[in-house]
């Protein structure tokens, strides 16, 4: 996929973003990124599974913080996520039920890194918001479990309550001022969902 395009928005937009031609490449990227004595912290991501580059982070000796963990994740040195999708002008689109993915995301650390398979990348907000809604969150749901009306039909049913998945949607349209360095990898694979 050429990712040029993108690449200048995402730029323009005051990310920096990085090609990358698989997972592969991704994972060492992220190594390469993060100094071994600073931590990190994440959400459930099934992209950073399928790079199991929390594995190898753990294993060389960087603190990690996941979810269970996510007052210290929402405090450390990095963030690492994918995105549920990425909009061909830039836009950054996640939707959360806890949000505590999506608050680290945008506030409290330093230096975030954007883990997005070429699948996630949509046309526009409405394509993005559309994929999450009557997609990932159907497939999430019934990953773990959940008994939302998009788990049983495949597609959004507009529910509330505590099982809900979409509580909290973010757009980041540029890093803020209290983020240091804000990497988009784009992964010229289809990763996670
Ligand atoms: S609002 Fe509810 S039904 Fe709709 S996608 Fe989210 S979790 Fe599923």
């Amino acid at each position: 996929m050429d990712f040029t395009d993108l690449t200048k928005k995402l730029s323009w937009r005051g990310f920096i973003p990085v090609k990358c031609r698989n997972g592969k490449e991704a994972a060492d990227k992220i190594l390469s990124l993060i100094p071994v004595n600073e931590t990190v912290g994440t959400g459930g991501s099934v992209t950073l599974s399928q790079l199991d580059v929390k594995t190898k982070l753990a294993e060389r000796g960087n603190r990690f913080f996941d979810r269970n963990a996510y007052e210290s994740a929402a405090h450390a040195d990095w963030f690492l996520s994918s995105a549920n999708a990425l909009t061909e002008n830039g836009d950054i689109v996640n939707i959360d039920g806890s949000a505590n993915r999506v608050s680290s995301l945008i506030f409290g650390v330093t230096n975030v890194i954007y883990a997005i398979g070429k699948n996630k990348i949509v046309k526009d907000l409405d394509a993005a918001i559309d994929r999450i809604r009557n997609y990932t969150c159907h497939l999430n749901a019934v990953r773990l479990g959940k008994s939302t009306p998009c788990a049983i039909t495949g597609k959004c049913g507009n529910c509330t309550g505590k099982e809900c998945m979409c509580n909290v949607t973010t757009i980041v349209h540029h890093p803020t001022r209290y983020q240091e360095k804000v990497y988009v990898l784009l992964i010229d694979e289809e990763l996670g969902y």
